[in-house]
């Protein structure tokens, strides 16, 4: 006997073994059991979610010789004959094929005849926004004065174009896509059925791989059992479909909430190398970075499902959820989401990737504004990523306390920071360390800020405080200025005191420069609030928008 493909095998023959379209099957049912039959339906949805299964099993329904109701015997010769597609009062037409206008309007016309052997004509039209004007017309008149044993279904994977004078002398009924579990399970079920034992994670791949289609999925199925020489296997399956899968994006995520920049090039390269998909890995990543986000938001439950996790994937998860700010989960959603549709725009696909990480880690909040000397030693650390030393935020946190930045979205909520501010102020101590928050106390403007915020605190004695300024913003260097200067400070410490600035070629770690590079970590914070924003995401990808350079600032005071 000649192999016959899973999809047509197992095609469903009764409502009940139909996958994923409940709510259609319950109406149907019900207007069959109630005998409340129109005699026109619409059944809309993409290809392969079962528009002419259904149109069978209604015509089974319709004509068997037990009688109309839901569930068709299945045995009868007439059930058997349309289950074989030769039944002469069951006709299927597709108007997208080639086939001849006049025979598709005869046939048409031929509708007003009574049925040869069958309770009811039955014609099935696929694609029907496709049919020729002539070919409507007789439809169409057919339609509006439908004899009553005929009826109509009518299907199309683009109801926009359907006519409304069709649409309103229709049932319309939605054939959803089919979720990924749900034809995981199915697919499991048709395996049992061929007595080949499951690999659930091959399943989940294929499911996921058939974009909501039962009968792609049941394709996939065939090629995979083919491939894998009669067994199914998850890395067989992988590799045929071209897939990344969860573990490995498990460990590129893993790698961006630690800063691993070696790793996730690491991973680039060997997705690359064994040719795997970049997009359906930025999915699975978009896909995790929910699940992680759910996590953190202790909705454990569903974060497992919508990743469809293994147990020690989730433990992983689960353990990344602790270790990632909420705000970066977000940002890694955004991230992967863009990336996926600017793939076509990168170079070849890898380096489009490698990018979109390297994104990543450059506006990872515990890194922002991170020099190399540190980039190196979060490198080293994550090299053993079970280490719970490897929880980084935190660490980084600890040098900031003394540049407490308003605005930011803080990865670990810093409650020790505003009150040693406070009692510093009190005391007005002078210092490299405390300068840049005093250059902000001292309520200066235009260029005498300019001057104090470029100048580095350098000594303060005998009622001489020396301030460095790098040569290159010697021209801030005026009179006025000075003198500006000189007086705020007097004010603020509440004794007159002179003030000389020093023009030096270097001038080392300044107050100016830690300004500079707490500013630039707000800035890059606050650019990477403003890119997460789901309200911004919505304006640049619905109306092409840019944000224009320069014109995000940080939140201060
Ligand atoms: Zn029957």
């Amino acid at each position: 006997m000649s192999y016959q493909v899973l999809a047509r095998k197992w095609r469903p023959k009764s409502f009940e073994s139909l996958v994923g379209q409940d709510a259609v099957v319950r109406a149907l049912t019900h207007a069959l059991d109630a005998n409340r039959l129109h005699h026109a339906y619409l059944l809309t949805g993409t290809r392969g979610v079962g528009k002419t299964t259904i149109a069978r099993i209604l015509a089974k329904a319709l004509n068997c010789e037990q009688g109309v109701s839901s569930k068709p015997c299945g045995v009868c010769s007439a059930c058997q004959q349309i289950d074989a597609g030769r039944f002469v009062d069951y006709i299927e037409m597709d108007a997208a094929s080639n086939r001849g206008v006049d025979e598709m309007v005869q046939l048409l016309e031929q509708a007003t005849f009574l049925p040869s052997v069958g309770r009811y004509k039955v014609y099935m039209i696929d694609e029907v926004h496709q049919l020729t004007a002539h070919a409507f017309n007789a439809m169409l008149k057919t339609l509006e004065e439908p004899p009553a044993h005929v009826k109509f279904i009518l299907a199309t994977t683009d109801p926009q174009k359907i006519l409304v004078t069709v649409l309103s002398r229709c049932l319309q009924f939605n054939l959803r896509q089919v979720s990924p579990p749900q034809l995981s399970s199915h697919l499991e079920h048709v395996l049992a059925g061929e007595g080949i034992a499951p690999d659930i994670k091959a399943l989940e791949l294929i499911a996921r791989a058939a974009g909501g289609s039962v009968r792609d999925a049941l394709s996939l199925l065939d090629q995979a059992i083919a491939h894998g020489g009669g067994t199914v296997q998850a890395d067989q399956v992988s590799q045929m479909l071209g897939t990344s899968n969860i573990s490995r994006m498990l460990g590129v995520l893993s790698a961006l909430v630690q800063g691993d920049v070696t790793a996730v090039r690491e991973q680039t390269s060997q997705m690359a190398a064994g040719a795997l998909s970049f997009e359906s890995a930025l999915d699975d990543l978009s896909r995790l970075a929910v699940s992680l986000q759910l996590m953190q938001f202790d909705a454990s439950d569903g974060a497992q499902e919508f990743s469809s996790l293994a147990e020690d994937d989730a433990i992983q998860l689960r353990h990344l959820s602790a270790q990632c700010s909420r705000t970066y989960a977000q940002l890694i959603y955004q991230v992967a989401t863009k990336a996926r549709g600017d793939l076509r725009l990168a170079p070849d696909a890898a380096h489009g990737f490698l990018m979109a990480m390297l994104r990543l880690l450059a506006i990872h909040p515990g890194h922002a504004s991170v020099a190399q000397p540190k980039m190196a030693a979060v490198v080293n650390l994550t090299s053993t990523p079970a280490e719970p030393q490897a929880i980084k935020p935190a660490q980084h946190d600890t040098p900031r306390k003394e540049t407490p930045q308003p605005g930011v979205p803080a990865a670990t909520p810093n409650v020790s920071a505003p009150a040693e501010v406070k009692q510093q102020s009190a005391a007005t101590d002078i210092s490299a360390e405390s300068w840049p928050q005093l250059v902000d106390r001292l309520g200066l403007k235009g260029m005498a800020r300019e001057l104090a915020q470029h100048s580095a605190f350098l000594s303060f004695s005998e009622g001489l405080i020396t301030l460095n300024l790098p040569a290159t913003h010697r021209q801030l260097l005026m009179p006025a200025s000075e003198q500006r200067v000189t007086q705020a400070l007097s004010e603020l410490l509440g004794t007159a005191i002179r003030v000389r600035f020093d023009v030096v070629e270097q001038v080392g770690v300044t107050a100016a420069v830690l300004k500079k590079e707490a500013a630039e970590e707000r800035q890059n914070n606050a650019v990477a609030a403003i890119e997460s924003d789901p309200l911004v995401q919505e304006l640049i990808d619905v109306f092409d928008a840019k944000l224009i350079d320069g014109s995000i600032r940080p939140v201060t005071g």
